[in-house]
Formats: structure tokens, C-alpha cells, sequence
């Protein structure tokens, strides 16, 4: 992509990430892919919403320095991204409230309540927690890169890809959205479900269409075992988030006993 539009790209971007209160002070990032040796992303340490174009940093595809601004330290999830997803050029990482709420709850945004989201961006699964900056927090992501466009980061926030950068922003976008949406509704009950063979009907269209491909049909929506569908991916199925207590003593859950122990907690059990 032409370097010069990449700049003016992230900037406007970067300002409604900003304006929409997906990110606060220093938070977040965003990069495009350049070119196959070329990343440009946001610096460190400052604001979304007051970048300038002549701001943002270079390096190559392993991180390292290309010009003499200093990338954001959270850029090995991007770089993470770029490697294993070919057809991914953009990369917008923050911490909006409702979608990092459910990161900071351990749970995946998952449950197949709107048709529009099944269609447009998958589930988003929870990947384990990993100290920002660290390659633990890519470790973690790993196994998910592959089969989603967007990801939660356990007590962290939210990552979202795609071929541009505003596909990216705009799936970033869907998962807050489908986040909010999803705790009014619990608020007001609860939401229903859609029905199974309304999801399947959902999956064939977006296959169809382009949307997403198979491998967005990955295990961690619970929901495609019991439609009989299956996208293949067994090295994943085992893949436990790891949840820290305040004990400081780890414990491994799959989501259905995650789920099971919240409904316990919620019906005071
Ligand atoms: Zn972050």
C-alpha cells in the first residue's frame, strides 16, 4: 500500500478510536502492512486521537526499526498476525469497555444471538492472558490467528484484522457493539439464542458470499458442534483460557464448566 495514504489512514483511524472511547490515553495500536518486508504502525506511548502523520514508526516483518520513530511495545501481536494470516494487511488493537468487559469476565463473545454478526465476523474467542508487551501475550494468541478475524485477550482488550484497515476497524467496531448488545440484553433477561438451523443457514451464506471462509468455523464456538457442523480444526479444540484467581493459584476451565460455574455464581449457588 502507498506509504502516504497508509499515514493519513491511521491517523484518521486512530482519532475514532479515540472518539468513540474505544481507547484512552496511551492505549491501543494500529499498523498496516507496507509491503511483504514493511509494517507502519502507531508510536509508543502516544494518544490515538492526537497522532500526525509524520509520527508513526517502520520496521520490518520481525519488529525491527526501519525509521527513527520507536513502534508501539505491543507490536508482536501484529507482527504475530501478519506471519501466520498472508491475506491479512491491517491491524487495529484497544481496549474498548463492553468487548474488554467480557475479556476481564473470562468469557468469549460467542453466543449466536445476531444474525448480522454470525454473517460478518464469527465468534470472537477468548485467548489466555499474557503480559502485554511480552511474547506471552502472542503465545497465547497463536492457536486463534488462523481461524478468526478478531480475538479477546484475557483482562486485556480486543484485537481485529483484516484485508484494509478499515475492515479491521469495522470488525474491531461489530465486536464492541455485539458486546454491549450482549449485556443489555442480559440486563433485560437475557438474550435468545438463534435457532440451530437459522445458524446454519447463516454459515452457508457467508461461505457462500465471501464473508468468511471455513476456517472461520473453529471449535471455540460452542455452538457449531450442535449444528453439526464442523470446520476441522482439532489441534484446537483443547485449547483451555487460562483463568487466574486472586489467590494467585492457576486454574484451567473449558468454557461450558466457565459458563456452569458463573451460572452457579449469578443463581447464588
Ligand atoms: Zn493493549
Amino acid at each position: 500500500m502507498d506509504e502516504l495514504e497508509a499515514r493519513k489512514l491511521i491517523v484518521e483511524v486512530g482519532k475514532l478510536l479515540y472518539e468513540r472511547s474505544y481507547v484512552v490515553s496511551s492505549d491501543g495500536n494500529v499498523s498496516i502492512r507496507l509491503d511483504e518486508n514493511r509494517i507502519i504502525a502507531t508510536p509508543t506511548m502516544t494518544s490515538k486521537g492526537r497522532m500526525s502523520e509524520d509520527g508513526l514508526a517502520i520496521t520490518d516483518l520481525e519488529g525491527k526499526p526501519l525509521n527513527d520513530k520507536k513502534a508501539s511495545s505491543e507490536l508482536a501481536m501484529h507482527l504475530l498476525i501478519y506471519k501466520l494470516r498472508p491475506d491479512i494487511n491491517a491491524v487495529c488493537h484497544a481496549h474498548p469497555p463492553h468487548g474488554t468487559a467480557f475479556a476481564a469476565a473470562g468469557m468469549a463473545i460467542d453466543a449466536p444471538i445476531l444474525s448480522e454478526v454470525i454473517l460478518t465476523l464469527g465468534c470472537v474467542p477468548l485467548t489466555g492472558y499474557g503480559t502485554p508487551s511480552t511474547s506471552e501475550l502472542s503465545e497465547s494468541m497463536k492457536p486463534f490467528v488462523e481461524h478468526h478475524n478478531a480475538l479477546l485477550m484475557a483482562n486485556h482488550g480486543a484485537v481485529a484484522y483484516g484485508e484494509d484497515l478499515w475492515q479491521a476497524f469495522d470488525r474491531l467496531e461489530t465486536l464492541e457493539h455485539t458486546a454491549k448488545i450482549a449485556i443489555l440484553s442480559r440486563a433485560l433477561g437475557g438474550a435468545n439464542d438463534l435457532p440451530k438451523d437459522a445458524i446454519k443457514k447463516l454459515i452457508n451464506i457467508r461461505e457462500k458470499a465471501g464473508y468468511l471462509t471455513e476456517a472461520a468455523r473453529c471449535q471455540s464456538c460452542g455452538y457449531l458442534e450442535e449444528t453439526g457442523i464442523s470446520c476441522g480444526h482439532d489441534e484446537i479444540t483443547n485449547i483451555k483460557p487460562e483463568i487466574s484467581k486472586t489467590n494467585g493459584a492457576k486454574f484451567l476451565f473449558t468454557r461450558e464448566e466457565l459458563i456452569e460455574l458463573l451460572s452457579q455464581a449469578a443463581n447464588g449457588r
